[in-house]
């Protein structure tokens, strides 16, 4: 079956003001509204258009996290996808055992493609991809601008630094979305009912045979320094007079 595994991440939602726990250990998330990762929502929006078109037949998300993450992959089967997988833990996931339980659910679920967001807006790594296209052995096409898909290849514009990269890859593949690639839908309350009666399957990471490793240590959160006030200024004259008083011109 042509299958697309899509990587759904629990994250702070994009409108919350973030703040940093008094001891610095880390930001709040008690009583704030998480959501599924902006990129996350573009990658499952790309596999349902590509099912859509008759090129692929399934659509399986995946999330791995603790028991609430469940509700994001609720949001994810009412937007769409046919099935979800929870890899329930409660450690902390960097992107190396994120790509390694991955891979898990991969050698299973033999999927054409694997899209993920480009990065997650909680660490903002960047990485998980890449190390999921390392791992496999298959190719990478990462920041995905558009993505059409003919037979057993994928040509996906990329955003790049010095404009858009065209990339031919074959499938199997792991495709990683930029924010132009597309605007996910909105789910509807009838989506929502339904996505209740949709396969939603737990496993351990120990099942998979995956232990997550922490390699990172967090040393210190500080919240960003306050923007100092700006000035009003009357016409361009004034501005040039503020900006050399300041010597900026
Ligand atoms: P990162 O490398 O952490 O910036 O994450 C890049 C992408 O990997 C995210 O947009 C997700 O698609 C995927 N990802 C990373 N961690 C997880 C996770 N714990 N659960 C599901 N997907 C994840």
């Amino acid at each position: 079956m042509k299958r697309i595994l899509v990587s759904i991440k629990r994250v702070v939602d994009y409108n919350v003001r973030i703040r940093v726990k008094p001891d610095g250990t880390g930001v709040i998330t008690d009583g704030v509204k998480m959501s599924v990762n902006p990129f996350d929502e573009i990658a499952l929006e790309e596999a349902l258009r590509i099912k859509e078109k008759g090129l692929a037949e399934e659509i399986v998300a995946v999330s791995i996290g603790p028991a609430d993450c469940q509700q994001q992959l609720r949001t994810a089967l009412a937007m769409g996808a046919d099935r979800a997988v929870h890899v329930q833990t409660d450690a902390a996931i960097e992107p190396g055992s994120a790509a390694k339980l991955m891979l898990k659910l991969i050698e299973r679920e033999q999927p054409m493609l694997a899209i993920l967001g480009k990065q997650a807006i909680d660490d903002d790594c960047n990485q998980t991809g890449q190390m999921l296209a390392a791992l496999w052995g298959r190719p990478q096409a990462t920041f995905a601008s558009k993505v059409e898909i003919s037979g057993d290849k994928a040509q996906v514009t990329r955003e790049v630094d010095a404009g858009l990269e065209v990339l031919e890859v074959d499938l199997p593949a792991v495709i990683t979305t930029d924010l132009r690639l597309n605007e996910p839908r909105y789910v509807k309350l009838p989506d929502i009912m339904k996505a209740k009666k949709k396969p939603l399957e737990t496993v351990e990471p120990s099942a998979l045979g995956v232990s997550p490793v922490e390699r990172l240590k967090a040393v210190k959160f500080d919240p960003p320094s306050q923007r100092s006030k700006g000035v009003m200024v009357k016409d361009v004259g004034e501005l040039f007079t503020a900006l050399r008083g300041k010597g900026l011109v």
